[in-house]
């Protein structure tokens, strides 16, 4: 395997890769899930940490704030 940076990296600096499964599209209880049955570990990374929304639940928030806006005009 080889990996190539797109930007430099200072010496000792850490450098992560993903395992697959993305905010944007699992939920964290499914994201979570598959971590612990594929990879063996529970993640703690900022998403999880965060309660990150997936994409489908940021397009119904924004949703429903363009229509409250609508409401009030
Ligand atoms: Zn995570």
């Amino acid at each position: 395997m080889a990996l190539v940076a797109k930007r430099g990296v200072k010496r000792g600096e850490e450098v992560t890769n993903t395992y697959g499964p993305h905010h944007s599209n699992m939920t964290r209880e499914e994201r979570r899930g598959r971590l612990r049955e594929d990879y063996k570990f529970e993640c703690g990374c900022e998403a999880c940490r965060g309660g990150y929304p997936t994409l489908e639940k940021m397009q119904q928030v924004g949703s429903q704030k363009k229509k409250k806006t609508k409401t009030f005009e």
